[in-house]
């Protein structure tokens, strides 16, 4: 049976890439996390306040934040808000500090 599941694994690898099944703890460089696959050494974003991986949705969003593509402001700073807001550099004020 542990080689019909070897066999089956193989395939599956083939197909669908790695499963990032063995991963190392996390690791944190310059403010961002993550940990590394094992098998294959794929880095994989990690978050250290959910203490889960992150989502490629995630990992977008973070990267277009440190891009400066978009700008989080806590609801605290805007009125009328219902959680954080994303806003367009071009919008931000010149006189708020960064
Ligand atoms: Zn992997």
């Amino acid at each position: 049976m542990n080689v019909i599941r070897e066999v089956l694994g193989f395939i599956f690898e083939i197909f669908f890439g790695c499963r990032h099944d063995h991963l190392s703890r996390p690791f944190t460089l310059q403010q961002q996390s993550y940990k590394v696959c094992l098998d294959c050494g794929k880095q994989l974003w990690y978050s250290p306040d959910t203490m889960r991986l992150l989502s490629a949705r995630q990992v977008r969003r973070m990267q277009a934040i440190d891009a400066g593509e978009v700008k989080v402001i806590p609801a605290a700073a805007m009125p009328a808000a219902n959680g954080p807001q994303l806003v367009p550099v071009s919008s931000r004020r010149p006189d708020s500090a960064a």
